[in-house]
């Protein structure tokens, strides 16, 4: 082995609350993992304000503060964190060989995979201007529908997660307007009844959204256009949601891992196993449903104590 390949009992991919909490306990059961933090050092809770629901918090704390303590608390257990990109893998030999920014060569007895996902927005101008400044445009009602209470928001699209979070919000908000670009929803039946079915979801077909209002800090309504008529509509609404998908960060690994349809990585059922041995997934990455910062926090522990338990049986063998 070349003296540049560096060896890793424990690689992990990603620095969101999978991969930070994967490092925790990889760290603490001494596997010396290193962790890479990629573009977005701190993950999707770094593009957030206040985060409520994550346990522990009683009053709330941003989202880039939480992500410092749970960098921290990796640290402290003499996680190597460090900055860089996974450009490449091969997942083909017994060694998982993986590239870093295209040129540092690591080869690792285990990967886990936190690389997450990132929300789909229109790319509006009015849309990301709202986003960055916090001022009511969100891609997760879950997450952000509970600041709306009483108030009256639009959500934009028109699949099962649209209808998902749709429903949810109309149990917080006054109204909820719902624009769907086709004359017909692509949801299942059964969800599309859900929302049609509810007395404040108001749904606007061939609708587009030419631009979300605001008086420079917060948005006040949506500027939306029919696309058979062309008339235009502004509705009042203090929030503003993109449900028009997510795409997972697993593209490099396209040619050894089991993927669904959208790219989300196929895990073993109850397990963060991959279809590679000693290949893991957690967080966003493997999980369309949940999509919580707690969810890939559990998801990030078990991928640790999987990759612990495959390393402790792979050593009885080679002793055996
Ligand atoms: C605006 C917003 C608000 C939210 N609010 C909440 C909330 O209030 N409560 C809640 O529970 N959830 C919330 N969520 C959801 C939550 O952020 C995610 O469920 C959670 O962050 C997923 O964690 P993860 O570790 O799987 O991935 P992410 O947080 O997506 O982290 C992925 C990491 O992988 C890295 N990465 C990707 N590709 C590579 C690569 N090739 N090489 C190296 N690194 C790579 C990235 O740099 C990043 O560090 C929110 C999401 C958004 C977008």
């Amino acid at each position: 082995m070349s003296d540049t390949i560096e060896r890793v009992k424990c690689l992990i991919i990603g620095s969101g609350p999978a991969g930070y909490t994967a490092a925790i306990y990889a760290a603490r059961a001494n596997m010396k993992p290193v962790l890479y933090q990629g573009i977005e050092p701190g993950g999707q809770l770094t593009t957030t304000t206040e985060v409520e629901n994550y346990p522990g918090y009683p009053d709330g704390i941003t989202g880039p503060e939480m992500m410092i303590e749970f960098r921290k608390q990796a640290e402290r257990f003499d996680t190597d964190v460090r900055d860089g990109w996974v450009t490449k893998v091969d997942f083909s030999g017994d060694v998982h060989k993986v590239w870093v920014n295209d040129t540092k060569e690591i080869h690792c007895d285990t990967v886990i995979i936190s690389t997450g996902a990132s929300a789909k927005y229109l790319g509006l101008p009015s849309e990301q201007k709202y986003l960055k400044l916090g001022g009511g445009v969100s891609a997760c009602a879950i997450c952000d529908g509970f600041f709306y209470r009483g108030q009256e928001v639009v959500i934009v699209g028109g699949g099962d997660s649209a209808c998902e979070e749709a429903h949810y919000l109309s149990k917080l908000c006054k109204k909820v307007t719902m624009l769907v670009r086709r004359d017909a929803f692509r949801a299942s039946k059964i969800m599309e009844a859900r929302v049609r079915n509810t007395e404040n979801i108001e749904i606007l077909h061939n609708t587009n959204t030419e631009e979300v209002l605001g008086d420079g800090q917060v948005v006040t309504g949506v500027r939306t256009k029919n696309n058979v008529t062309g008339e235009i509509i502004d509705i009042p609404a203090t929030g503003f949601f993109a449900a028009i998908g997510h795409k997972p960060n697993t593209d490099i690994f396209k040619d050894y891992l089991d993927r669904d349809d959208t790219g989300y990585i196929i895990n073993v059922s109850g397990t963060s196993k991959t279809n590679i041995e000693g290949v893991f997934v957690s967080g966003d990455a493997a999980d369309h449903v949940y999509r919580q910062a707690v969810t890939a926090a559990g998801t990030g522990c078990m991928a640790a104590l999987d990759a612990e338990r495959y390393l402790a049986a792979k050593e009885v063998t080679v002793k055996a």
